[in-house]
């Protein structure tokens, strides 16, 4: 039994992972400030034994024994973590520092939740992880762009200064159940839409394309980078290899839901990454791993959990 701490457990993939790893028998610390995450995602996990919920803000140093640390805190919609961008570089950079502080005092493996965006609007495309990115420095979205660029900075020096067992992971777009129904994320957002009968809408053309990936195929492979031999600390991408546009999307969810919903095309939004695909050749050969779950099948199981809890 390992002792692991889980930073943003409360969250929509915290909280899949913290179910996952006390599964297979951990003790679990969850950590969460509730920013965007709520104890209702934990399903009553936090009154068993061997799980423990700590409330705080990881902007705070916090110390304890662990074995591994999984750091997820930071809000992850653009909605979200535009709202208050200075708490968002915040979280990313003092909370990764504290964090990494306390892995190298317990001899913690770490792994960090990277993003795609680190791309930015990428001039690669799929993208390689050895594909340096293309982020605007002073636009609204690089508050979280920056932060988890500097992130991966602090992790990899963390590892090369202090030999620090790091793992950096790449998430490309991941949805499912658990997804706050305010996230503001597309997919929770045109599902919501066309479950109310309300208009969706699309920011832009629709054309700008994404990748998505299921819930439990993103949690398999944490677990799995997490078990990776030492000496293979990323960046890894993990992600849906199949390019899907907005308005693919959005009409696919009409479909699945028998929905009378309208699209509706507002102004698209500042510095939105036009196309976006992982290319996941290492993901394959590092973890023998590649996604399970069919966009349509995710789908369904994600529009079935909104239809129970609106
Ligand atoms: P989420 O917003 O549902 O979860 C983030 C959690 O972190 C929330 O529970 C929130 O309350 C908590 N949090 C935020 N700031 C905090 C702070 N200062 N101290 C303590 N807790 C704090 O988002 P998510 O989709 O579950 O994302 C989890 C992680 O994965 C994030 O780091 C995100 O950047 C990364 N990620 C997610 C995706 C995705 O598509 N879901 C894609 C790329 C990267
Ligand atoms: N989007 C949209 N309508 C919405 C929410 C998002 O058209 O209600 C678009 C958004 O402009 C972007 C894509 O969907 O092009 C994915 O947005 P999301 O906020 O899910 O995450 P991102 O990948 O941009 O971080």
């Amino acid at each position: 039994m390992k002792k692991i701490l889980i930073t943003g457990g409360a969250g929509f993939l915290g909280s899949h992972l913290c179910k996952a790893l006390y599964r297979e028998g951990h003790s679990i610390v969850c950590l969460d400030n509730f920013l965007t995450g709520s104890l209702s995602n934990l399903d009553g996990l936090e009154k068993k034994e061997n799980f423990e919920f700590i409330e705080h803000d990881l902007t705070q140093p916090f110390f304890g024994e662990f074995d591994e640390i999984y750091n997820l805190a930071c809000p992850a919609s653009p909605i979200h973590y535009q709202n208050d961008p200075v708490l968002t570089v915040k979280t990313n950079v003092l909370g990764s520092i504290h964090m990494l502080g306390l892995a190298k005092k317990c001899q913690a493996k770490i792994l960090q939740a990277s993003t795609s965006e680190i791309y930015g609007d990428p001039l690669v495309h799929p993208q390689v992880e050895g594909y340096f990115g293309n982020v605007n420095t002073a636009g609204p979205r690089a508050c979280y762009d920056e932060g988890k660029r500097c992130a991966e900075t602090l992790f990899f020096d963390y590892h090369r200064q202090h030999q620090l067992k790091i793992k950096v992971l790449r998430i490309f777009n991941t949805y499912g159940p658990h997804m706050h129904v305010n996230d503001g994320r597309v997919v929770s957002n045109f599902i919501i839409a066309a479950l109310k009968g309300e208009d969706i809408i699309i920011h832009g053309s629709g054309s700008q394309s994404r990748s998505f990936i299921y819930v439990s195929d993103m949690v398999d492979a944490m677990i799995k980078l997490m078990a990776t031999p030492d000496h293979f600390i990323g960046p890894i991408n993990v992600g849906n290899p199949v390019e899907t546009s907005i308005k693919e999307l959005a009409e696919f969810i009409i479909k699945l839901t028998n929905s009378s919903s309208k699209i509706l095309y507002t102004e698209g939004r500042e510095d939105d990454p036009v196309r976006r695909l992982p290319d996941i050749t290492l993901a394959k050969k590092e973890l023998g791993w590649k996604p399970t779950v069919e966009l349509e099948a995710g789908l369904i199981s994600t529009i079935e959990y909104f239809k129970q809890i609106l």
